[in-house]
């Protein structure tokens, strides 16, 4: 059975096949789906330091479009902080999209808070050719949801004088002030309009039966992890309602990481930037039938993980 789907995946057979007992396993898909990822290439002209080689960044990214043009998947997604941010943010981060928009299969950004670090929100999106900060879409069987992490956030790109800002700078208060590890500046969190939204997002794909693969800037796993969003628990307690949600993919935190919670895999991808020795971090994940299969480039790590 694998081998017919490895078979179907390369595109070697010109027939649409459905997978037997689809009708049985809603929200399992039909077809095997590959996608491209990446995350956190902070590309910047400027020296390296704690491991991080900014200006590498630039040709990390060139090999990793490189590599995704040899072998096409569905889609590719930078999973956030394109750039590192500071007085040539805006230059930077039109270099990092022109390498990036060479992709011929469609391409997609999602926000990190570097991405906002000399830039305000709407340059930022305009830079990248983001009319919405949190998005969704479909591609094979399945349904993917880009969230902002951004969203409530002091590095998020709102002015300091905004309603958003002063309720985002509140939050972080509360956090600090209950003693929680992520605590930090350089997090974010949900506002409750994106929650509602995810909430309907991931009803309408359940009604369908579309499995369903989140992605964010920020981990929201372990709930003890000074990287995590402001208010992960309650996106992942809207994730937790639905058994189409398979995994949740991220950055941010640059060493990487994995959790299995409640069923769902929740996956940190390894930083492009940190990556200089190992020639860059991307990954093609495969969506099977019956699991995820990450094939890590350079850093990243590869895993299969069995879907639900
Ligand atoms: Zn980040």
């Amino acid at each position: 059975m694998k081998a017919l789907w490895g078979a179907i995946y390369m595109g070697t057979l010109g027939v649409l096949v459905t997978a037997a007992g689809c009708g049985v396993n809603p929200n399992r898909p039909a077809a095997a789906l590959p996608f491209g990822v990446m995350a956190d290439a902070q590309y910047a002209q400027k020296p390296p330091a704690m491991g991080r080689h900014y200006a590498e960044s630039l040709a990390a990214l060139q090999r990793c479009v490189n590599d995704f043009n040899q072998s096409p998947p569905a889609f590719v997604i930078q999973l956030g902080d394109f750039i590192d941010g500071g007085p040539n943010a805006e230059k930077e981060l039109r270099q990092a999209v022109a390498v990036y928009k060479t992709l011929p299969m469609p391409h997609y950004h999602l926000l990190g808070n570097h991405d906002f670090a000399g830039l305000d929100r709407d340059r930022t999106m305009r830079i990248l050719g983001l009319e919405q900060a949190w998005y969704g879409f479909d591609a094979g069987d399945w349904r993917f949801v880009v969230l902002d992490t951004q969203d409530l956030a002091v590095e998020g790109g709102w002015d300091e004088n905004s309603e958003r800002y002063r309720q985002s700078a509140q939050m972080l208060e509360r956090l600090k002030a209950a003693g929680a590890p992520n605590a930090k500046e350089y997090n974010g969190g949900f506002s409750d309009l994106q929650l509602a939204w995810l909430d309907v997002e991931l009803a309408d794909a359940e009604a369908q039966g579309r499995p369903v693969i989140v992605f964010g800037h920020l981990p929201l796993m372990p709930l003890d992890d000074a990287h995590i969003a402001w208010n992960a628990e309650q996106a992942v307690a809207i994730l937790e309602k639905y058994d189409c949600v398979k995994a949740y993919f991220c950055g941010h935190r640059h060493g990487g990481g994995y959790t299995l919670h409640n069923g769902i895999h929740y996956v940190t991808i390894e930083a492009m930037v940190d990556a200089a020795d190992a020639g860059g971090a991307w990954a093609r994940v495969k969506l099977m039938p019956d699991e995820i299969i990450i094939e890590g480039a350079g850093a990243v790590t590869s895993r299969t993980l069995a879907i639900r």
